[in-house]
């Protein structure tokens, strides 16, 4: 299967990046998936999060971080004070590796450009990218410090935040991921 180009799908709109997620075989991890786990969220967001890969919740309901790790990921868009139209999950990659295992770069350079039209269509003000593999797969030549904005094109900021999934495992981070939070305010705080 030949994927299309990112402006190419961002063209054909919501709709048409999600009928080609469905269609698509073009890494092998969809002959193993239950559902295709494509966004959950608002279509005009300030803020984009994006996640690594979906896990068995998601698997059998299709929806992005609606397990443990969600609710971790409610409390933390809580904090940030962000209501339910202002922002949009999506993740890395749409299919679930077998057992949760870590997604492979092949199969992380075959979904990009879904993660990249879905991030062009959306157009947020900032973008939070949700651990290492989210990083690798936005920006893989550009190392970011955890909770330090980038700025790109004068257009959008890019912040590093630890992975939902993370805090429940090692929960001495959740201050240090509040006060990366609070630190950042102003990049979704700001008016229009
Ligand atoms: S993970 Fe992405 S590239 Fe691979 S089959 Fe699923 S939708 Fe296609």
């Amino acid at each position: 299967m030949i994927l299309m180009s990112v402006s190419e799908l961002a063209g054909k709109g919501f709709e048409g990046i999600e009928k080609r997620i469905i269609e698509c075989t073009a890494c092998t991890l969809h002959e193993t998936v239950t559902n295709k786990v494509i966004s959950k969220g608002s279509k005009t967001p300030k803020v984009v999060f994006v996640g690594e890969a979906p896990g068995k919740n998601e698997d059998e309901t299709g929806i992005p971080f609606c397990g443990r790790a969600g609710k971790n990921l409610d409390r933390m868009i809580d904090y940030m004070g962000l209501s339910k139209n202002e922002y949009t999950v999506i993740n890395t990659i749409k299919c679930r590796p077998p057992n949760n295992r870590n997604p492979l770069k092949k199969e992380i350079n075959a979904c990009r450009p879904f993660m990249l039209a879905q991030i062009q269509i959306l157009d947020p003000r900032v973008i939070i990218l949700l651990g290492n593999t989210a990083e690798k797969a936005f920006c893989s030549k550009d190392k970011l410090e955890w909770g330090i904005p980038k700025t790109i094109d004068n257009r959008y900021s890019l912040l590093k935040l630890y992975h939902p999934a993370a805090l429940i495992y090692q929960r001495s981070r959740i201050d240090e991921q509040n006060e990366h939070i609070d630190r950042n305010r102003h990049l979704w705080d700001m008016n229009e």
